[in-house]
């Protein structure tokens, strides 16, 4: 029986997970399952998967999650600490499913196990991609890509004909406002940009999709999973995201993924690997959907993946500002304090001041991002004082 565990365990890629476990919970032991804040759901999934420890990032909620799990004898922990020490803890198979930079050393201490890493926390491998990899390499951990494009990438991609790759193709949908306006997208709301039309996802990421800084980050993940330059990563907009991403051959052949858009697929693709095993989510009909549209992404209306591949050619110092300012600026939206508009013109103008400082140890990375969150904070604070908040530009 396989060990797995789940870090971010309450989470719209967490949740997907604990059901695929759920269908198959004859073939895997659940260790550890971890989540900042929703005690009663971590509790409830620790319950029904019978997990062995539960780790809460809120300190303050630790007597809440023991006195759920009190009829058990799941053992109970709490902090930040204490989560990164769990992801250290022996497991076959480890989900990564926390959002943003805050998973990067839980991604960390679980590679440092030299076991199986699925994944799906993208933020870490954007800002810290070298680091991470070579991690990897060190430890013989495999790192199975569970963002869908990368998945799709990972199981067409041909190791053995890396030469004759000309590009690799993520696709995109576009996000809500693939057809909206410059000026209709200055006024959107949260709630107009979380509303993404085929993937039901987590805040950050789906403001992400709205802004199509999303695919940008996955260029610079791709670029980091595949060691592909960002010459070499192209962007499709297929708006019903059945395709997922494919690889374009020298002899004219494409290979591609197709699935519905649903989580579960490229995470049951991760969980069996190298074998193939059932699915908990959706099958694909092709015959009702009947047709497969693309388009040239707009990058006039959608400057972010450009953005993303000029950060690649600056440096990996500019990779982490893309990725903080972005994480930050995306929180000050959530929060209707500046618009939508001024997500992209924030982490642009934090970009613009960059300078390239050494990022190659894991301090330095850390204390890098900080300050780049601390400066672009004070630049949304500088900008919503000169009264240009809510407005987008
Ligand atoms: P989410 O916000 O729904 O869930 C995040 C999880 O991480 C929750 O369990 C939360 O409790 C935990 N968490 C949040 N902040 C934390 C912190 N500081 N420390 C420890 N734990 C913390 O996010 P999601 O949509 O599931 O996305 C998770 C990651 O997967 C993101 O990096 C996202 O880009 C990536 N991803 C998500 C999808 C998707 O369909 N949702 C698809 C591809 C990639
Ligand atoms: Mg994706």
């Amino acid at each position: 029986m396989k060990t797995v565990s789940i870090l971010g365990s309450t989470g719209s890629v967490g949740r997907s997970t604990v059901d695929l476990l759920q269908h198959h919970k004859e073939e895997y032991r659940v260790n550890v399952l971890t989540a900042m804040s929703n005690a009663g759901l971590l509790a409830e999934q620790a319950d029904a998967l019978n997990a062995r420890k539960v780790v809460i990032g809120d300190v303050s909620l630790f007597n809440e999650l023991s006195s759920l799990l009190a009829h058990t004898d799941i053992e109970v922990d709490a902090g930040r600490a204490a989560i990164i020490r769990s992801a250290a803890e022996p497991a076959d198979w480890i989900m990564a499913a926390i959002v943003g930079m805050a998973g990067l050393e839980p991604i960390l201490a679980a590679i440092g196990q030299g076991t199986c890493v699925a994944i799906a926390n993208k933020e870490p491998l954007v800002a810290a991609g070298p680091m991470v990899i070579e991690a990897a390499r060190k430890s013989g951990a495999t790192l199975l890509p569970v963002d869908s494009e990368h998945n799709a990438v990972f199981q067409v991609f041909e190791k053995d004909n890396v030469s004759a790759i000309e590009r690799i193709v993520l696709t995109a949908s576009g996000g809500p406002f693939r057809t909206w306006s410059k000026e209709q997208m200055d006024a959107a709301t949260p709630e107009q940009a979380v509303a993404h039309p085929n993937w039901s996802m987590g805040a950050k990421i789906s403001v992400d999709s709205a802004t199509m800084m999303n695919k940008a980050l996955e260029v610079i993940e791709a670029s980091y999973l595949f060691d592909m330059p960002p010459e070499k990563i192209d962007v499709l907009v297929h708006p019903q995201s059945v395709i997922h991403s494919m690889v374009e051959y020298a002899d004219g052949s494409f290979l591609a993924q197709l699935g519905a858009p649903d989580m579960r697929t490229p995470i049951t693709n991760a969980l069996g690997w190298p074998k193939r095993i059932a699915t908990s989510g959706q099958k694909l009909d092709l015959a009702t959907l009947k047709r497969l549209d693309f388009e040239a992404l707009d990058t006039k209306k959608f400057p972010a993946v450009d953005m993303a591949r000029a950060c690649l050619k600056a440096g990996p110092a500019s990779c982490i500002v893309f990725n903080a300012a972005n994480e930050i600026a995306v929180q000050a939206f959530l929060d209707r304090e500046i618009g939508f508009s001024a997500i992209i013109e924030v982490v642009q103008a934090l970009l613009d001041k960059t300078t390239q400082p050494d990022v190659s140890g894991l301090a330095e990375i850390i204390a890098f991002d900080q300050s780049v969150r601390d400066d672009t904070t004070d630049y949304i604070n500088h900008r919503l004082s000169s009264g240009r908040g809510r407005v987008g530009s």
